[in-house]
């Protein structure tokens, strides 16, 4: 079994699900006491978050290139970034290790693609729904048709995000906000909606709607599981 490297503390509510969601793929492939080789560094997101407020990606890059260098030293094999935003400085982080990077797009277009999903919503940061590093992605590499939510919806998202999930708060009236949102995306012709923000997962899931739902923290953990025992 190759060792999963994982950058996490973005938020750290969320790099739970990774922690969990790991060592239940392993032990789901494994059984037994089977478990996941974890290499796990988790950064102070109130620094992340401050640079994101600023704009200044390039820092993010580098602190988060160092972090990614510290979880190569420590003998990951590869390293997920357990955050979909932070993956606007992935070109930064991976020039700074030389073990792969399991992108988080990748790893939910490639489950897209096999259930012949071609139109998707996306829900997740403003930064993630507004800007090209995680759309283009999906639409250039991978042909999926991405629709987003309006903007006074887009700001719903945005701050439950960062006002509720990511300070450990689920509270039910944005959990029916959110529903509402998939709703109309489905009603724009999305077929499915990626949860795009490894948070949201902790306020909606499959039980609440009959939307096909894309849980992006569930799909990255599942595709590194797979990458880790194909050894
Ligand atoms: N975890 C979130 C995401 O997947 C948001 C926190 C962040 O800005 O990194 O985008």
């Amino acid at each position: 079994m190759r060792v999963i490297g994982v950058l996490g503390g973005m938020s750290w509510e969320s790099t739970q699900g990774y922690y969990r969601a790991l060592n239940e793929g392993v032990k789901a492939a494994l059984g037994g006491f089977h478990s996941a080789k974890i290499v796990l560094i988790s950064v102070d997101f109130a620094e992340i978050e401050a640079l994101q407020q600023q704009g200044d990606w390039h820092a993010a890059g580098e602190l988060l290139g160092n972090a990614a260098q510290s979880v190569e030293r420590a003998g990951a094999d590869c390293l997920l970034i357990a955050t979909n935003t932070m993956h606007k400085v992935a070109p930064a982080i991976e020039q700074a290790i030389t073990i792969p990077l399991l992108h988080i797009a990748d790893a939910t277009a490639e489950q897209l693609t096999a259930d012949g999903i071609t139109r998707v919503g996306l829900l997740g940061t403003r930064f993630t729904m507004e800007q090209d590093f995680y759309i283009g992605r999906l639409e250039k590499q991978f042909g999926i048709e991405v629709v987003v939510p309006d903007q006074s919806e887009r700001d719903t998202i945005h701050r439950v995000i960062f006002d509720e999930l990511c300070q450990g708060r689920v509270e039910d009236v944005s959990r029916q906000r959110y529903l509402a949102i998939i709703d109309s995306l489905h009603a724009q012709g999305a077929q499915a909606v990626i949860l795009g923000c490894t948070e949201i997962a902790m306020l909606v899931n499959q039980r609440d709607t009959t939307v096909p739902l894309y849980d992006t923290t569930a799909l990255h953990a599942l595709r590194a599981v797979a990458w880790a025992l194909n050894d």
